[in-house]
């Protein structure tokens, strides 16, 4: 339907990419043009389209510092394109706090172009609710005020009424006002507000970095100062503040604050990275791998070919990982067929994704042994009869070990082995670079190995910039963590020490043994 351009001024919500409204996403997902302001998350713009233009029109921290009026012009003209146009503002929070949504509303209407407004959860109150701080409270508080703490002191600050502040509101918040937060902290005071009044400084809020500074009136601006508390932050000023101590929820997940690395190849990263972010970590996708199916008319591709035509001559196809599960189906789909190929065969899965991987082809795996390697794989096919006269095929990356066809093989079976894709180090160089920045900083708590091929990545890379002793400091108190044997010993071929390995050989494996190891740690050190 071709009517009229609406712009749609929307919330991007404080910062945790889930924290965005229904409506918001939708938005998002229809979006033609989307103009942005600096966002605490910039993760929410994955729900735009392709074909979505991506205009960035703000800076860090601060909404002001791009003219408004050339704001204002762009959204309009974009707006004038032509008719039918989804044009999504996107700012953080709420449009209406803070975000001069009011001024780009009103700027619309007088030109006559379409809008609607999509509120957004504002950091004012979602920052102290991550931080444990209900902002009103039966007994404690029954107001909340909303300020900006951004007003040079000469001009705008004089604009607010410091004294019905400090005494008509139970609870402040104020925004933008780190920077001035000595002069906030004096005017309250100044105003009768009590200098033991508990303030909480809650930077980054809902986001893994999230960090909270409790202090007072008297002394927040000090503390602020010794410890380097930087923006973006909320300010909260009132009594609500020591309720933190008994609500404090996000803070206490068991790995809140620490940051691993996921190296799996990005589009498998998903999971594994929802996962620990559930129990608070804040992960830094650093893929070591990308996943290469073989190009049309390349040998490999016409050998795979060849076989997939030929797949009722198999008792049994085996198959070692997703990729594999997915790099075969698709050549499958490209030669114009489907799951019915395996019919009359029989199927294996070395463990619960790949057999998951399956089932989303519509397969239901006749084989998923207890232990997720390939001995137990190859254990389990020999008990389901696998021998003499059995033919057996196993899809699988281009290089991978031959444990499991040299133990069927060993029992009188027929082994093809079909490489369908490759493992390749990823093109893009910025997440490394990245890593080795953290790493130098002595930010990074974990690194995560799930395949030996990500360890082999992982060790060119580092090999290939940074000098051997370097590399010993870069890695001395970072969990190297694996999950399982296989990936362990690729480790240690690379004079990477093993730190951690899960018992169990599956993303939420790794993920519990990781959590263990690493809150097992802080025991020790506090
Ligand atoms: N419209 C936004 C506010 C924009 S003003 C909203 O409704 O939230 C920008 C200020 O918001 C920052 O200086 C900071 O004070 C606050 N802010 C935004 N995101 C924040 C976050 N995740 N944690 C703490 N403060 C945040």
């Amino acid at each position: 339907m071709k009517g009229e351009s609406v712009v749609y001024l929307v919330g991007a919500g404080p910062g945790d990419p889930e924290l965005i409204t229904l409506r918001a996403k939708t938005c998002i997902e229809h979006a033609d043009v989307i103009i942005y302001d600096y966002l605490t998350n910039e993760d929410i713009l994955r729900f735009a389209p392709q074909k979505a233009r991506l205009i960035f029109v703000g800076k860090q921290g601060f909404s002001d510092h791009i003219d408004q009026d050339q704001i204002n012009e762009l959204i309009a003209q974009e707006a004038m394109r032509r008719p039918g146009l989804t044009i999504v503002r996107l700012k953080g929070g709420d449009p209406f706090v803070f975000g001069r949504g009011g001024e780009e509303a009103a700027m619309l209407h007088e030109r006559g172009i379409a809008f609607e407004v999509v509120p957004g959860i504002t950091a004012g109150i979602a920052a102290p609710a991550y931080a444990g701080i209900p902002v009103t409270h039966r007994g404690l508080s029954s107001s909340v005020t909303f300020v900006t703490g951004h007003e040079t002191p000469e001009k705008d600050v004089a604009s607010i009424d410091w004294a019905g502040l400090a005494r008509g509101s139970d609870t402040l918040c104020f925004y933008m006002g780190i920077r001035n937060l000595d002069m906030i902290c004096s005017r309250l005071m100044d105003h009768g507000r009590a200098p033991a009044t508990p303030v909480a400084l809650i930077r980054w809020g809902t986001m893994p970095g999230q960090e909270t500074l409790v202090a007072t009136l008297a002394d927040a601006a000090l503390r602020a100062r010794e410890e380097n508390f930087k923006a973006p932050a909320i300010i909260v000023v009132g009594e609500v503040v020591t309720l933190r101590e008994h609500v404090a929820w996000f803070e206490r997940k068991p790995l809140f604050g620490k940051r691993i690395v996921v190296t799996r190849a990005s589009d498998q990263a998903r999971d594994f990275s929802y996962a620990l972010r559930a129990q608070g970590a804040n992960v830094i996708e650093t893929p070591m791998i990308a996943i290469r199916p073989f190009a049309d008319g390349s040998s490999e591709r016409i050998l795979a070919d060849g076989t997939i035509q030929h797949l009722s001559h198999y008792d049994w196809v085996v198959f070692t990982s997703v990729n594999g599960v997915n790099c075969f189906f698709d050549m499958l789909s490209a030669s114009k067929r489907d799951a019915r190929a395996l019919g009359g065969v029989f199927v294996a899965a070395i463990g619960p994704a790949t057999a998951q991987a399956l089932a989303d082809r519509g397969i239901d795996a006749d084989i998923v042994p207890d232990r997720y390697i390939a001995e137990s794989v190859a254990h389990e096919l020999i008990a389901a009869g696998v021998g003499a006269g059995s033919a057996v095929l196993i899809p699988r990356a281009c290089t991978a070990r031959d444990v499991l066809p040299d133990m069927l093989r060993d029992q009188g079976a027929t082994v093809d082995v079909i490489p369908v894709y490759c493992t390749i180090l990823p093109e893009a160089e910025a997440p490394f670079s990245r890593l080795k920045r953290y790493l130098e900083n002595g930010k990074i708590d974990a690194i995560t190995f799930t395949s030996p091929s990500t360890v082999h990545n992982f060790s060119f890379l580092l090999e290939e910039t940074v000098d051997t002793e370097k590399r010993g400091r870069l890695l001395a108190d970072v969990a190297l963590a694996s999950i399982g044997p296989i990936t362990s010993k690729a480790m240690r071929e690379r004079g990477l020490n093993v730190s951690v390995e899960s018992p169990i050989h599956t993303i939420p494996g790794l993920t519990e043994a990781l959590q263990t190891f690493l809150t097992g740690k802080d025991r020790e050190t506090s």
